[in-house]
Order: structure tokens, then sequence, then C-alpha cells
């Protein structure tokens, strides 16, 4: 029958209230599970973005185990999940680098943008579905390639692609292919270093240096006062690791919203500076709501300007307000950004002062103060 939810959207006070918490490919999805696999008990769904897909699952009385890679997608499908009074004792929630275990009966999959996350998810469920599992992904039909259905034959087995429904698709196959490695972490040198850098699939630039990190790599600060330093939003944790080497006795927190950045950064602190890791500290969570406030001295940062498919500056926006919190009277936030983007003025805005670093024809480097 039809259902009515109530669905929000994470963070809750993002400007841009229009943009919904669902889109056509769950509704696709939905409805072809509805029509061929009504009976399925326990679904495996990877990648739903503020529950939607497990929200109405659970509806129906089935089991879900969810496998995410956000700390703020999980976030969102418990609260979705409360907010409509559904049976949470329904929900497994997985992260995206734990192995998968349970029985199920049909596998269901958003399409991530980032073909080598997909390529690791689905070895992932080649080593851990049983043989005949329906695999079901769905998606916008501009996000479906020939390389997505590649992908999908060489680690489930043959699949055809539906048809488009309000411009999203179905991607259908069943496995039968035996179980397969992921090709990931990937590693590559860290120039200008000896560093070697370790790269989980969904890690941002994963296959190389981000340019933004490249250009900000010459301003890090340099000394040995033994300050508390934040790197926040740190993906594979390039500019942590590097200012454990300029900020000898600094005590580095790392943050990512993002599981597998965090286990990357983490990774590469063991890989390259294994005696420092007692100085390190390791956090998955939302921008800085985990840090308490003035606590911290120095906060590093090259900002997301995207969630999802969605292109904003709110996540921009909650990282400078999260710094000023958190940091000490005196204490600075540093950032390197995109020339064309106002940070500039929103920092001058938030701390009463904005400093330019340096600059090239792409990017700017910041440096606000906390009075
Ligand atoms: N520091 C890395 C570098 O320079 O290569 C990564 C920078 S990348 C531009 C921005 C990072 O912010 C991504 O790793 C992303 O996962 C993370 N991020 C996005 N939203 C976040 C949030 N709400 N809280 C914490 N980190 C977030």
């Amino acid at each position: 029958g039809t259902k009515v939810f109530s669905l929000d959207r994470f963070p809750l006070d993002q400007i841009n209230r229009s943009l919904q918490a669902w889109d056509s490919a769950d509704e696709y999805l939905i409805d072809y599970v509805n029509e061929h696999h009504p009976e399925s008990e326990h679904i495996l769904i990877l990648n739903d973005s503020f529950g939607a897909l497990s929200c109405y699952f659970i509806s129906q009385g089935k089991q879900c185990t969810t496998v995410s890679d956000s700390y703020i997608a999980d976030q969102a499908t418990l609260h979705n999940i409360e907010q409509n009074q559904l049976e949470k004792t329904l929900l497994n929630q997985l992260n995206s680098l734990s192995t998968i275990e349970g029985e199920f009966d049909l596998v269901l999959i958003k399409l991530p943008k980032n073909l080598g996350y997909l390529a690791h998810q689905l070895a992932s469920i080649s080593q851990s579905v049983r043989l005949k599992t329906p695999v079901i992904a769905a998606g916008k039909t501009k996000d479906i390639h020939n390389s997505t259905s590649v992908n999908f034959e060489k680690f489930i087995g043959p699949t055809k692609t539906s048809l488009a429904v309000k411009k999203s698709r179905l991607v259908i196959s069943n496995l039968i292919k035996t179980a397969q490695p992921s090709p990931y972490p990937i590693e590559w040198p860290l120039e200008k270093t000896t560093f070697s850098i370790f790269n989980h699939a969904n890690v941002f630039s994963r296959d190389s240096l981000d340019i933004g990190a490249r250009f900000f790599a010459n301003y890090l600060p340099h000394g040995q006062k033994p300050l508390d330093v934040v790197d926040l939003g740190c993906g594979n944790g390039v500019i942590g690791l590097q200012t454990l080497q300029t900020l000898a006795s600094a005590k580095l927190t790392f943050i990512d919203e993002s599981f597998m950045a965090i286990a990357s950064a983490k990774l590469n602190v063991e890989k390259n500076l294994a005696e420092k890791i007692e100085q390190c500290q390791f956090v998955q969570g939302d921008c800085l709501s985990d840090l308490a406030t003035q606590s911290q001295d120095l906060i590093l940062c090259n900002p997301p300007f995207h969630q999802l498919q969605a292109v904003t500056d709110h996540i921009a926006r909650q990282m400078f307000e999260d710094s000023h919190r958190v940091l000490r009277s005196g204490g600075e936030l540093r950032i390197v950004g995109n020339r064309h983007l106002d940070y500039h003025e929103q920092l001058k805005h938030l701390f009463g002062n904005c400093r330019l670093l340096g600059s090239n024809k792409k990017f700017v480097v910041l440096s606000a103060k906390k009075r």
C-alpha cells in the first residue's frame, strides 16, 4: 500500500531546503522490488543517502543491513527511522570497510559517482553474498555509463540496464562470480617528500595529490610549539601528515565525515610517521561538532564544495563557524580555496579579520585569527 513518510535531509539547517531526501532512483528501485522481489526478507542496501530506502523497507517489516561511507548519511538514516517511528531493531548499519556478514535475499545499490568506489563495493559483495542473489542498482541516467556495466559484469555477473524513468535507470544483475579482491587501497608517492600515500576507494583525490592541497603545502606552519592542530576534512590526511613534520610537537586531530578518509589518514600516519601516532587522533564526524569550545590552536582546511550530488557551500560555511567556536583566543584558521569563492568575505565577517598568505592563478591561502 501507499506509505507516507517525512524524510529529512542532513544537515537539518541547510539553507537550500528545496533539496529533498530521496530521488527518482529511490522510487524506481522501490517499485521494482515491489514488483519483482516482494518476498525478500533481509536486504543489503549500499549508499542509501538519507535513509529513504531503509525507511521504506523497514516499514514493510523487512530487515535492512546498510553499508555507508558517510557519517552524515548514517545519522540522517537514524533520524528518519526515529521520526517516522519505524522499528529500529530492523536496521543494522555497517561502515564502508567492515566485512559484510549476513544472509541476504537481495542487494540494492545507490550508484556512487566514483567508479573506483563502485568497484570496491562490487568486490565486497562478491566476497560476502550468496551466489544467485539479485543485485539491483539505481542511479541518474547521466551517471550510468558503459563502464558501470563493465564493472558489474566483472564482479557480479551478466547485467542488463532498464529503460529510463524520470531520468533514472536500474542496473540489474545476479551474483554468479566467485569472490574477488578489491583493488583498494592504492598507494602513490607524495611529491617532494619521502611519504607514500595510501588511499581507500572513496577518498577525495585518491589517485593523485589534489592541486589545492599541493598549493597549500607551501603554506604549512613551522615551529616547535606543542600546538593543538586539526586537519579538518582530512581526506587521506596529506595536510596533517606534512604538518606532523613541520610542527614536530603538535597534537593532531584528523577529522572527516567519510569513514574511508579517516581509515586512510590513520594508515598514512602508521605507514609514514609511526613514531607520531600517539600524538594523533582520528575522528569520523560532522565538521567540528565533536570538539570542545576553545580547545584548539590551529585549524587547517581544504574545504569541500559539494555534498553527495549537490553543489553547495554550506559545509565550508559550517566548518568556518565551527572553527571560530573551537579555536582558543589567538588561534588561527588557515584554509586553501578556489579564488572565485567568497571565502575571504565569509572569514572577515566571522572573525573580523582575514589575511591573504599566498595566491596563484587558481587558489588563495587565507588566514583568520580568533580575537
Ligand atoms: N584534506 C584533503 C586534501 O586536501 O586532499 C581532502 C580535502 S577535500 C576538498 C574535503 C574533505 O572534506 C573530503 O575528504 C570530505 O569527505 C570532507 N567532508 C565533507 N563534508 C564534511 C563534513 N560535514 N565534516 C567533515 N568532513 C567533511
